[in-house]
């Protein structure tokens, strides 16, 4: 899922929930539709039919009453009464959608003529055949009334049934939306944190703070974001790094330089001052270099510098740090290394020098001075000393180490 860019698991998730959401209210407006219809012929069919069939039994009841106490069939209201009764059963007709209900009331419609025959010609039964009648059109109604009622029953039903997919259906499409809403907060949460980190990261990078890898876990566009910050780092770390080398690469001899030399040496400052570390400095100077040039050329001096390099390199210690002073001057400098010990480290390499061979010259020496730092003292100071001890050392004559005097300690200012 990380791998998948944010605009495709957006809009394919928003597709889907969208389709859902189309599809359900589709399925509730055709539900809403349905309803709609079955309320409409719910009015028209069942419900007209039960209210026909009442009001038939009702009619016919009153009629019975009516002709019981008048006994006196060519009443109006009479008449007017078997009207309504006849217009009530054929409105049943119409109303009912069942056809056994329409055969009972075809049957009760019926027997209301043979009924209103008997009520009218009279005879010796009269009264027995009406009632027979009666008791079979009564009957008849009341086999439609409980038709149609149990008729309305099932098609209430059945709207109740349409009604309650219709509430599932806004149920679930309710539910749609609150999980995209969801969705939508969770996804612009992310990318809004995955932003906040890019912007802090490219905020560090800004401020020369290259230092920090990038941790991209993600492919997707924030991770692409933070893989490209973290391309643009590396790229800007390794052009600084360059820069750096550059800067404090001797080129001719690939040595440090002065400059980084000079770093060397704070940071050197720094370990003495703090944990009262000892100090030596050794300075070198090629002898008689400069009738190299004069005698072979330049091109060769700068061969002889390199093997010097080549030479000091391999010589001092892991803990010793070398660098090219300037010119044909070199300097050791020895952390945590008292004065007879840096002596011992010069002699080793005015030996390696000695021993050496140059190309073209064959063999070429160096001079020594060595001086160790005395508490409190600047270490520009211990280094004049080291230059002065190897001035002295030329004077006598050269390939020779020599040992600066040891400067009088002080106290060691304060921080
Ligand atoms: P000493 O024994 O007293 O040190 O004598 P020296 O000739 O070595 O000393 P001097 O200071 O007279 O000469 C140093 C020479 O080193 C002069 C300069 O032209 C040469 N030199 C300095 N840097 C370079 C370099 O990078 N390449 C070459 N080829 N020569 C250099
Ligand atoms: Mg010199
Ligand atoms: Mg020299």
């Amino acid at each position: 899922m990380k791998r998948l860019p944010i605009g495709v698991k957006f809009f394919g998730v928003f597709a889907l929930i969208l389709a859902c959401m189309v599809a359900l209210s589709t399925g509730a407006w055709h539900d809403v539709e349905t309803v709609r219809q079955a309320v409409v012929d719910l009015r028209q069919g069942p419900f007209r039919a039960v209210e026909a069939g009442l009001s038939a039994q009702r009619d016919f009841l009153q009629l019975r009453v009516l002709l019981a106490e008048h006994k006196d069939p060519d009443l109006p209201h009479m008449k007017q009464r078997l009207e309504t009764v006849r217009r009530s059963l054929d409105l049943f007709m119409h109303s009912s959608t069942d056809g056994t209900m329409r055969t009972h009331a075809e049957h009760a419609a019926r027997l209301l003529l043979e009924w209103e025959l008997v009520a009218t010609e009279g005879g010796h039964d009269r009264e027995h055949r009406l009632d027979q009648l009666s008791a079979m059109i009564q009957s008849d109604i009341d086999a439609n009334v409980k038709g149609a009622q149990a008729d309305s029953d099932t098609a209430v039903a059945d709207v109740e049934h349409v009604v309650g997919n219709a509430a599932a259906i806004i149920a679930a499409m309710s539910a749609c939306t609150i999980a995209l809403g969801l969705f939508a907060g969770l996804l612009v949460n992310d990318v809004l944190r995955h932003l906040s980190d890019a912007v802090g990261h490219a905020r560090r990078i800004a401020s020369g703070d290259l230092g920090k890898v990038i941790q991209v876990k993600r492919l997707d566009e924030p991770g692409q974001l933070l893989a490209a910050l973290e391309s643009m780092r590396s790229e800007l770390k390794a052009q600084q790094d360059a820069l750096e080398r550059l800067a404090t690469t001797d080129t001719l001899t690939g040595l440090p330089n002065r400059r980084r030399l000079e770093e060397a040496c704070s940071i050197q400052m720094a370990r003495v001052k703090r944990h009262g570390e000892r100090l030596s400095v050794v300075m070198i100077d090629v002898d008689k270099f400069k009738s190299v040039n004069d005698t072979y050329g330049h091109q060769v001096g700068d061969q002889i510098l390199q093997h010097v390099a080549v030479v000091l390199d391999e010589t001092v210690r892991e803990s010793d740090f070398v660098g090219r002073w300037g010119g044909e001057e070199f300097m050791i400098l020895c952390p945590a290394t008292k004065l007879d010990d840096a002596c011992v480290v010069a002699e080793k390499v005015r030996a390696a020098i000695e021993a050496h061979e140059f190309p073209v010259v064959g063999t070429k020496t160096a001079s020594f001075g060595v001086a160790e730092l005395a508490a409190g003292e600047p270490l520009e100071h211990a280094v004049e000393r080291a230059d002065a001890a190897l001035y002295t050392a030329k004077e006598n004559g050269r390939n020779r180490v020599e040992v600066a005097p040891r400067a009088r300690d002080r106290a060691l200012p304060s921080a």
